[in-house]
């Protein structure tokens, strides 16, 4: 069996199981790490779980796959819960504080980063100032501050894996050349559910209705994004900062069978890909072995009927999301926290059926188009700007 150790240099003689810090697991991502954690027959440890509130699934997961550490971030929900349930090795820790320890242990080898929205940036933030390798499933964090973080990153010498698959596709694909010779870095969308849905009937979109996507099955803010396309616009500014390019090097294209998980154009005009079932479990696995590989539990793409892989430029007028990403990317400084912030709280508004789906993007292209721009900001400062755009979103109506 290849080596998957945070050494990559590893060989079969040094191979040893690798400790992982699941943060967020009780969501989608979560999950599906846990079903390759439970199917690596004992590759990968779960060294710690960590979730919000949601205690009698951690527990679950805990008898399952027994961590060291179950770690619940809301003391309320954490003095509410009977913890007799917990298998007697694993112990409780409670906290936001608890948990950026915890993710920085010494025994730590890879920290999944899997919670939904700003909230997951401080975790994510700890992990990497403990030089920890991190699989980043939490796009927020770069999207808010993505130069802070690579900074970060590439000065306490840790490393970001990335999980969001189409970012797990380009990672593969740009191994194909070096990054000197990239012409365009182009993320696949689905298009979601309206992909065909008119501008009039976009208006009309429920709450039920934007929670069913086609081909993922997701927790539900990505969904309302991914419906939105705000999902694909969150994701161009996380890959203008994770891969360090131009703005304008980035492109979209709608692939409704999410098999090509993203493509990257080299200067020759050769194009690569990377290709895959829609399923987290493949891009978050490679996220934990990379460089190397090995068996998934996974579904597999099947040639042996046929298979057609479709391609169409987005509607930038029927989902203006997409142009706001771009304009964010293009943009940096506080522009993406506050494209964040806007959209997590408007899409916290729809799904209280307190918005119009089609006012989401409205909403945020106004609150991003008065913020006042700073072109370096400080963490505190890009913490201001996230909680101003919040108040702005409460003011809509
Ligand atoms: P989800 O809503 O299903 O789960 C969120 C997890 O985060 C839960 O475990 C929850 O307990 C935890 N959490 C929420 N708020 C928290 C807080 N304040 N403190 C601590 N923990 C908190 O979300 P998801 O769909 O699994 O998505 C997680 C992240 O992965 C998001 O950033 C999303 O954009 C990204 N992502 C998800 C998918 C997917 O298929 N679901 C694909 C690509 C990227
Ligand atoms: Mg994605």
């Amino acid at each position: 069996m290849p080596s998957t150790n945070s050494n990559d240099d590893d060989t079969d003689a040094t191979w040893r199981p690798l400790h992982v810090a699941i943060v967020g697991s009780t969501g989608s991502i979560g999950k599906s790490a846990i079903d390759v954690i439970i199917a690596s027959s004992g590759r990968f440890v779960p060294f710690l779980l960590a979730a919000h509130r949601n205690t009698s699934k951690l527990i679950e997961q805990a008898r399952a796959c027994k961590p060291a550490w179950v770690v619940v971030v809301d003391p309320i929900a954490a003095a509410a819960e009977d913890w007799s349930g917990l298998p007697s090795d694993t112990k409780l820790a409670v906290g936001s504080d608890a948990l950026d320890q915890l993710v920085g242990d010494p025994r730590v080898d890879r920290v999944l980063a899997a919670i939904v929205g700003s909230a997951g940036l401080r975790s994510t933030w700890s992990a990497l100032e403990a030089g920890k390798v991190v699989a980043l499933a939490n796009k927020e964090t770069l999207v808010m501050a993505g130069p802070l973080v690579m900074e970060l990153a590439a000065r306490s010498g840790s490393r970001i894996i990335p999980v969001d698959s189409e970012h797990s596709a380009i990672y593969q694909a740009m191994q194909a050349g070096h990054p000197n010779e990239v012409r365009k870095i182009i993320l696949t969308a689905s298009g979601g559910p309206f992909r065909k849905h008119s501008a009039e009937a976009l208006t009309l979109v429920t709450v039920a209705e934007a929670l069913r996507h086609p081909t993922w099955s997701m927790g539900p803010k990505i969904t309302i994004d991914s419906a939105t396309m705000m999902n694909k616009a969150l994701e161009l500014i996380e890959a203008r900062w994770l891969f360090g390019v131009d703005a304008n090097c980035l492109d979209v294209v709608i692939h409704p069978q999410s098999i090509v998980h993203s493509l990257v154009e080299f200067i020759d005009g050769s194009v690569v890909a990377q290709m895959g079932p829609p399923d987290m479990r493949l891009p978050i696995q490679y996220a934990l072995t990379c460089p190397h590989r090995m068996e998934c539990p996974a579904r597999r793409l099947d040639f042996s009927g046929p298979l057609t892989l479709e391609f169409e430029p987005p509607d930038l007028g029927r989902f203006p999301a997409v142009r706001l990403g771009l304009e964010a990317a293009r943009a940096g400084g506080t522009a993406g926290a506050v494209l964040n912030a806007a959209n997590e709280a408007a899409v916290g508004r729809f799904l209280e059926g307190r918005m119009l789906f089609t006012d989401i993007a409205k909403v945020c292209e106004r609150v991003l188009g008065e913020h006042r721009y700073k072109s370096s900001p400080s963490l505190d400062e890009l913490m201001h700007v996230d909680t101003v755009a919040r108040q702005e979103i409460e003011k809509w109506n």
